[in-house]
């Protein structure tokens, strides 16, 4: 690896799909890979095992590959730095821990879990902060025998040191200084061996030469205490911190399950377009001028830097990823856009994957573009194309009474000359105004008979895809 290559990781715990913020992350530590030519490195946080399960790993990896954030080491791509799963690297943490003990940075608590609340309670009684209180760091040696003969097992904590301060220039948030006395001393290694996250990830953000940490900003209390772990292992060069701002809903509090969707597999569910979900992520939190809201990849790769990120919390905010997502549609050529189609359509039980049903939505797509915010609001317009759909409520209500007119139409329909969207306005425009009746009394009987319901795209170019055969049977047999 050439001196000065960017590394980046993204570090998801498995617990299913990714949440938007965390995807937010990942995507910024992509851009800044790909924008220097660096590595961006997928490590998989799964040493709570308990929690972990194959599903929610395949769904991490679905997320990231949907959103095209492709990884150049990691879960099924290797690297010289793996293996990229902390389940399989026990060994390492084990190897650091025992240096660390050796040389008197760690020590062993034997304190219970039982213990440790009641102390906290009283603590917090008594209006002390809160923290481990240095119980077991300074035990003698047979105070320990005595825990051990007692058959207590010992996580390892963190020995932070007095009297100092520890500070670090973050890219986003300027200068952070913590003293020491902030900082209790914390679990390394639980009581049953398994390192803890504030060790696993300082030690594997070392161990794979990460350049740049860019996080949430949930974990910057994380840093000063990794650096501590970093400083004990002999690392004095520290990487470039980023905190990234937290994403809020529209009313301002933390995103959440209550407020709606948090979990990227939600919005690919519901039609949005992987290019729309990285162009909304990407300003959540940073821009480039006051002005641009639209960024293809590409132009977000060449663009992209820490220095624009802000420090403010970003408002999540639905519309804004929909009125983004119509754009991206718009782009779709009809080929594209029908491609898209597919999935959306055979999910809601339409025969779409086949050399037909492709014909007929590459038709439609030029008539759905401008109207479609989701995929998922596309399949009850083109139902009709494949096959009949019986009236809904409204249309119901809407062709009482209609079926000589409907004849009529049907009628003048069969002798028009050519089957265009053109003929068919003309032959429809005519029978109206035979009849006296307003455009809208005159089509929306048509639409209703031939499609089942009142909300399909344009009338005269939907008639025209479905065909004269097919038309004139559905208004004859009312
Ligand atoms: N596993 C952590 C998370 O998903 C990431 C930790 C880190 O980036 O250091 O929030």
């Amino acid at each position: 690896m050439p001196p000065g290559t960017v590394r980046t990781r993204i570090a998801p715990a498995p617990s299913g799909s990714i949440h938007v913020g965390n995807a937010r992350t990942a995507l910024y530590n992509w851009l800044l890979a790909r924008r220097h030519g660096g590595v961006f490195v997928l490590r998989v946080e799964d040493t709570d095992q308990s929690r972990v399960t194959q599903d929610a790993f395949d769904a991490v990896i679905e997320d990231l590959r949907w959103l095209g954030l492709s990884w150049d080491e990691g879960p099924g791509v290797g690297g010289d730095y793996g293996p990229y799963r902390q389940s399989e690297r026990s060994d390492r943490y084990r190897a650091v821990t025992a240096a660390l003990e050796d040389a008197n940075h760690l020590y062993r608590c034997y304190c219970t879990a039982g213990e440790l609340a009641q102390r906290r309670a009283s603590a917090h009684a008594a209006r002390r902060t809160p923290g481990y209180d240095g119980r077991c760091r300074n035990l003698t040696d047979s105070e320990r025998a005595a825990f051990e003969s007692e058959g207590r097992s010992h996580a390892l904590r963190f020995r932070t040191p007095e009297g100092r301060t520890i500070a670090f220039d973050d890219v986003v948030r300027g200068p952070i200084a913590t003293r020491t006395d902030q900082i209790p001393d914390f679990v390394v290694q639980r009581s049953d061996g398994s390192p803890t996250y504030m060790l696993a990830a300082a030690v594997d953000d070392v161990a794979m030469e990460i350049t740049h940490i860019v996080r949430g900003e949930d974990l910057v209390a994380a840093t000063p205490r990794q650096l501590l772990i970093r400083e004990a292992m002999g690392v004095t060069d520290p990487p470039v911190f980023a905190h990234l701002p937290l994403l809020v809903a529209p009313d301002g509090k933390p995103l959440s399950k209550r407020w709606g969707d948090v979990a990227v597999s939600a919005y690919r569910r519901m039609g949005f377009l992987p290019e729309a979900v990285v162009n909304y992520l990407a300003l959540l939190g940073w821009s480039f001028d006051e002005k641009t809201n639209i960024f293809s990849v590409d132009e977000l790769v060449a663009k992209f830097t820490l220095e624009r990120v802000t420090r403010n919390p970003a408002i999540f905010d639905v519309p804004k990823l929909e009125w983004l997502n119509g754009h991206y549609i718009r782009l779709l050529s009809p080929q594209a856009l029908a491609e898209r189609l597919v999935p959306v359509c055979v999910d809601a039980g339409l025969p779409a994957d086949s050399d037909e049903g492709r014909r007929l939505l590459a038709a439609v797509a030029p008539l759905l573009n401008e109207r479609l915010k989701r995929l998922e609001e596309a399949p009850p317009m083109v139902r009709f194309l494949f096959g009949r759909v019986p009236p809904d409520a409204k249309a119901a209500k809407l062709l009482e009474g209609q079926g000589a007119y409907l004849e009529e139409v049907a009628g003048a329909l069969g002798h028009a000359e050519e089957w265009t969207a053109g003929t068919i306005e003309e032959t429809l425009r005519r029978v109206a105004a035979e009849r006296d009746l307003k455009p809208k009394q005159a089509f929306q009987p048509i639409r209703a008979a031939v499609t089942g319901t009142l909300v399909s795209p344009p009338l005269f170019e939907s008639l025209e895809i479905l065909g004269r055969a097919e038309t004139l049977a559905r208004l004859s047999s009312l």
